[in-house]
């Protein structure tokens, strides 16, 4: 199947618990997200964010209930189109122990040297290029990053990747202030044409959200504009 340019999401009925679990992480949750919509999902902790996020990216099945994406059951597209379709950035950034270029390019392999270091301009993170530039070497054996920095290089890899659909599990995180609002900019510009879900937990910048989520229990319990919440 081919990649679509947009992506619209639509959510019915959806439950999930995990292995083991009685209590269900998510519980009767229907949602209908336009394409191009940005939204935030907030609530506490352990309220089912991330995986909500994770059963977008078929990373588990609903128990019950239906994913659609483009109205087409989530179940029945590739797991390749999906993986095309979809940038995320996760909570837990995994940093390999590799080049920074290779870091980068697994999420676009095709992009140029030139393409890696505009976007680490991009998210602030041009430091890295100091000593070897793009071979330097991350990971065990060479560079740890900072929570922020990692953070920042899952941001680069998703604008790299430049998906329809974007996936943000708490983008900012570690980021100060400043820093953050950078990045949130960055965010909303380059991802304007996009569909773009966040999990956060600051309520400042939300007026530029189109939607606001906010979660408890596996639940919804209240969904708006930032002008109606
Ligand atoms: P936070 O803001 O702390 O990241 P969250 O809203 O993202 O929280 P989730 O990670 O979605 O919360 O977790 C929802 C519930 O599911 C929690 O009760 C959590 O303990 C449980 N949970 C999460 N991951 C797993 C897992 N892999 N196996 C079993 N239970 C899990
Ligand atoms: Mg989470």
């Amino acid at each position: 199947t081919e990649v679509p340019e947009r992506v619209a999401l639509q959510l019915r009925e959806v439950t999930f618990a995990y292995a083991g679990q009685t209590q269900n992480a998510l519980d009767g949750i229907t949602l209908d997200i336009p394409a191009g919509m940005h939204v935030a999902i907030l609530g506490r902790t352990g309220c089912g964010k991330s995986t909500l996020l994770q059963l977008l990216t078929r990373a588990w099945d609903p128990r019950q209930g239906q994913i659609l994406l483009n109205e087409t059951p989530l179940a029945d597209i590739s797991e390749a189109t999906l993986r095309q379709a979809i940038s995320v950035v996760p909570q837990r950034v995994h940093l390999f122990s590799a080049t920074l270029r290779d870091n980068l390019l697994l999420a676009a392999p095709a992009a140029s040297d030139d393409q890696l270091r505009t976007v680490l301009g991009q998210v602030g993170l041009q430091k890295l290029l100091e000593d070897e530039g793009l071979n330097s070497w991350l990971g065990e054996g060479g560079r740890q990053l900072s929570g922020g920095e990692l953070r920042r290089l899952a941001i680069a890899r998703a604008l790299l990747h430049d998906a329809p659909l974007m996936l943000l599990d708490e983008p900012t995180e570690g980021l100060d202030a400043t820093t953050e609002s950078q990045i949130l900019e960055l965010i909303h510009h380059t991802m304007r044409e996009k569909t773009v879900l966040m999990v956060t937990h600051r309520l400042r910048g939300l007026a530029d959200l189109d939607q606001i989520i906010v979660m408890d229990n596996g639940r919804i319990i209240e969904q708006g504009n930032h002008a109606e919440l």
